[in-house]
């Protein structure tokens, strides 16, 4: 998600009624695990350190890429791939010239459940890695939002259906199960991720 210098969420401060209870959407198995060799290569391409080339939508070939639905990975097996892939992405989405406040591995070429988010909820609103995350619950209560994104250039445009909470259940780097409420304009971020991992882009919400 592309950083706006004003957050110009309206986030109205009251009560949130989450609805419903469910499960984590999406579990690990066998099969979509692991890193392709192609993967592999792209994410030890360069440094560890350096930032990735950020997929663009006006792109025809980047913007079918962008379009799929990402695999999960395995926090495990992929250790050492995914803590470099995570840095690079860090690299990337705080790059003066990608400069943004959450990012999806797809972005950077990787169709793997990997996201990014600045938590802006937290002190010194640290970047954040979250693996497999799903949304298993969204309040009634919605938020305008006014997203852009660094696989969207030149469009910006106000949301009007992003919940104002919502609940993420995600895997940690020891392949713990963990659950998280998260409210106001970093649960819009969370959504714009999670988003990208199923192949959905903001501009999708303003039609
Ligand atoms: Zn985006």
């Amino acid at each position: 998600m592309k950083k706006i210098s004003i957050v110009s969420a309206i986030i109205l401060i009251t009560v949130v009624i989450i609805n419903s209870c469910g499960s984590l959407s999406v579990k690990l198995s066998e099969e979509g695990t692991g890193f392709t060799p192609a993967q592999a290569y792209l994410i030890k391409g360069k440094h560890t350190n350096s930032p990735m080339r950020v997929l663009q939508s006006d792109n025809m070939e980047d913007s079918l890429f962008l379009r799929e639905i990402c695999s999960p990975v395995d926090p495990v097996a992929d250790k050492n791939l995914l803590m470099t892939l995570i840095s690079r992405m860090q690299a990337t989405v705080t790059d003066s010239l990608t400069a943004g406040v959450g990012i999806a591995a797809p972005q950077v070429g990787i169709s793997k459940r990997v996201i990014l988010v600045q938590r802006f909820d937290k002190e010194g609103e640290p970047f954040e890695a979250y693996l497999n995350p799903a949304i298993t619950h969204y309040s009634k209560m919605k938020q305008d939002c006014r997203e852009g994104c660094l696989s969207v250039p030149g469009i910006r445009g106000t949301t009007k259906n992003r919940s104002y909470a919502i609940y993420v259940e995600y895997n940690d780097m020891d392949n713990n199960q963990k659950g998280e409420l998260i409210e106001g304009y970093t649960a819009v971020i969370f959504q714009h991720e999670i988003d990208h991992l199923n192949g959905i882009l903001f501009f999708d919400h303003l039609r």
